[in-house]
């Protein structure tokens, strides 16, 4: 029986050095209640008296070895399986990181997205319309006459021969006054269409922001005030305006408005063509004819209106020549801004 102990410690003890995962088993097969070693201690019944304790004694020594070596195995794998882990799990802290590729705002909806805020904040309500209109709201309650070369064929695009997609954000004009009461003090964005070659300033689609104030004692001097302080807040506190006299139907005064180039400030540079002012809309009082479509009495009351190219302050504040580029959706190109 002694031999017997002695086998089971040399093996146990063998085993347990080998061993490189779970000691778990190892001490299950040896010491568990089912285990090599308690076998043994089970039969110690049938041991002599005399022999008993010195069987007894041998038995808990191999106990006791086999326990500190599972100990001491136990705390080497640990240390073994730590050192893997630092090896195999081991972090580049100055590895370069991959850039996310984040989506953001295009070029175009930055600048409608700004020059609407401005309007906001100086009190004006945003109103929208639909970009099927009607020959109607689009040309005649404008005061464009039958023959105006903007409603031939070759310049619009008609669904039938009342409808059309909108030339121009002027028409929500029309529903604006035909559903409100003044004072109104609108702003009307969207996509406006013509029957245009794509080039470098032309585009068959592009975005226009319209503006409409209608209220009793509204002068031009109004309209200046309020589009000399867009100008400002748009491109810069030392931006000028200049009105050009001009001609629209649907307005009477009318003017073209340049606004002094943010670039140069004037003197003449590459994004102003050395003009030193670049043109960004057209504007004027709203003609009694086009207050009268809208069922608003002249007589009582005057108003301006203004509208501008979307596109147009995108290219002047991007510095970009070309329309195109806009509707191209080129990633290298959006990238950019
Ligand atoms: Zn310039």
């Amino acid at each position: 029986m002694k031999q017997q102990l002695e086998q089971i410690r040399t093996t146990a003890i063998a085993e347990i050095a080998a061993a490189d995962t779970s000691l778990e088993e190892i001490r299950i097969k040896y010491l568990g209640k089912k285990g090599a070693l308690t076998a043994i201690l089970r039969g110690m019944g049938s041991l002599t008296p005399e022999e008993r304790p010195v069987i007894g004694a041998v038995a808990n020594e191999v106990r006791n070895d086999i326990e500190s070596a599972l100990e001491k195995r136990g705390a080497e794998l640990k240390k073994l399986s730590l050192a893997r882990s630092l090896v195999e799990e081991k972090l580049d802290v100055t590895y370069d990181a991959i850039a996310p590729n984040a989506g953001h705002i295009h070029p175009i909806t930055r600048a409608l997205e700004r020059m609407t805020e401005i309007f906001i904040d100086m009190g004006f309500s945003i109103v929208e319309g639909p970009e099927v209109e009607t020959v109607g709201n689009n040309f005649d309650a404008l005061n464009a006459p039958a023959d105006h070369p903007s409603r031939d064929f070759q310049d619009t695009f008609y669904i039938t021969e009342s409808t059309l997609l909108r030339t121009q954000t002027s028409p929500v004009q029309i529903r604006a006054m035909r559903g409100m009461t003044p004072p109104i003090r609108i702003i009307s964005p969207g996509r406006v269409y013509r029957s245009d070659v794509a080039d470098a300033s032309h585009s068959p689609m592009f975005h226009q922001l319209e503006g409409l104030v209608i209220d009793k004692g509204i002068t031009m001097g109004d309209l200046k005030g309020i589009l000399s302080k867009f100008a400002k807040t748009m491109f810069g506190p030392e931006t000028k305006t200049r009105f050009r006299p001009h001609n629209f139907p649907f307005t009477e005064p009318s003017a073209e408005v340049d606004v002094s180039c943010f670039v140069c400030g004037g003197k003449g540079c590459r994004l102003c063509k050395n003009e030193g002012w670049m043109e960004i809309l057209g504007a004027g009082m709203v003609h009694p004819e086009v207050l009268r479509a809208g069922g608003i009495d002249p007589d009582v009351y005057t108003g301006f209106a203004f509208g501008m190219g979307v596109e147009r302050v995108a290219m002047v504040m991007s510095g970009i020549d070309d329309l195109r580029l806009m509707f191209e959706n080129d990633a290298r190109f959006l990238k950019q801004f």
